[in-house]
């Protein structure tokens, strides 16, 4: 179903939603955007800069989550605290880390309640990218600019108005209402995307990447092309597919946290007898590249990684994942 909106429209119609649900958007701080609740229509800045610099994956797993307190000597637990949201804006690149992320926590026996019922009480309506940026590499590893995957409502740019697909009952509940698109302006949205596209670069070779990459696992790819990361973490606090955390229990507060933690540390992998599988950067960067290509792929049948391109932008001395698997394939061991 396609229905379209004035541009000028857009704030009311976020007015109303807002009435009913908590509607998260980019919103400007300083020379960046992240995902906020709105307390204003007017705070949607849905075209600063390429994307915001924090996935929208903290509003899934948030950096530091409250699992359970204890409370009177009962456990009071916490995966009920949210309640109805709308994420306006989100990228398809995201919607696809979500999606992504869904086989790590909502896998058979592995139900993850807090992510389950973060997931269940959201709706996204994805911007799908008329106009995307130099680091983004999403056609090269099975995606898109306009990939509708995981989004309820896409939301496609054509000029003073957007066109709506309505993907689902949950974005239909936001967007029902609205005037269908006429079909001159479905087809001006399907020349939006598909120019889109085709103004990325061309998408570089992912395939056979994992049996490559296993092939090459204690070769001298790996120290050569670590030499400069500063093991900052940068890349993967950033990422929005990468999801591992540490559970501490925080005694004065009677609660059960898990906060995030990053495999390029180097006390992640330390093990209580002081060993420590992962010594050095080599091991390290050598992890993250191979979970997101090799491991990820063995256990999903996907690529971890979703050409966001935030790895690439912020980290600071420019390691940059697109020319390391450009580099592993062509990689020949002497
Ligand atoms: S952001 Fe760059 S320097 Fe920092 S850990 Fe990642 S690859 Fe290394
Ligand atoms: S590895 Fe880099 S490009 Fe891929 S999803 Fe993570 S941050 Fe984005």
């Amino acid at each position: 179903m396609y229905k379209v909106l004035p541009k000028t429209d857009l704030p009311k119609l976020i007015g109303r939603w807002m009435e009913q649900a908590t509607v998260y958007a980019p919103v400007r701080q300083g020379d960046f955007t992240k995902f906020e609740p709105l307390s204003d229509p007017a705070q949607a800045d849905l075209y600063y800069a390429a994307n915001t610099r924090y996935p929208p994956k903290s509003l899934f797993l948030p950096q530091s989550e409250v699992m359970f307190r204890v409370k009177d000597g009962e456990f009071e637990s916490t995966e009920d605290e949210v309640s109805s949201r709308v994420i306006l804006g989100i990228h398809s690149c995201d919607t696809r880390a979500l999606q992504l992320l869904d086989g790590v926590f909502l896998t058979g026996d592995y139900q993850d309640p807090y992510w389950a019922k973060k997931r269940e009480q959201t709706t996204l309506v994805v911007l799908g990218c008329a106009d995307p940026c130099e680091t983004c590499f999403c056609t090269s590893v099975g995606s898109g600019p306009f990939d509708k995957r995981g989004a309820d409502v896409m939301l496609i740019d054509i000029g003073d108005e957007y066109v709506a697909d309505v993907r689902n009952e949950k974005g239909q509940a936001l967007f029902g209402h609205l005037p269908d698109a006429s079909r001159k302006q479905i087809d001006k949205s399907r020349q939006v995307q598909a120019a889109a596209a085709a103004g990325m670069k061309k998408p570089f070779e992912t395939e056979g990447i994992k049996d490559k990459l296993y092939s090459l696992f204690d070769s001298d790819f790996w120290p050569k092309i670590q030499q400069s990361c500063l093991g900052c973490g940068a890349c993967t606090f950033l990422c929005p597919t990468c999801y591992c955390f540490d559970i501490v229990d925080e005694a004065q507060r009677n609660e059960r946290v898990r906060n995030w933690d990053t495999c390029m540390f180097r006390i992640y992998s330390q093990e209580a007898s002081g060993h420590n599988p992962r010594p050095t950067n080599t091991e390290r960067v050598r992890q993250r590249i191979m979970h997101k290509y090799a491991y990820f792929v063995e256990l999903y049948d996907e690529i971890g990684c979703t050409g966001c391109g935030r790895c690439v932008r912020y980290c600071p001395v420019d390691l940059d994942i697109r020319q390391i698997i450009r580099s592993a394939q062509a990689w020949e061991e002497s």
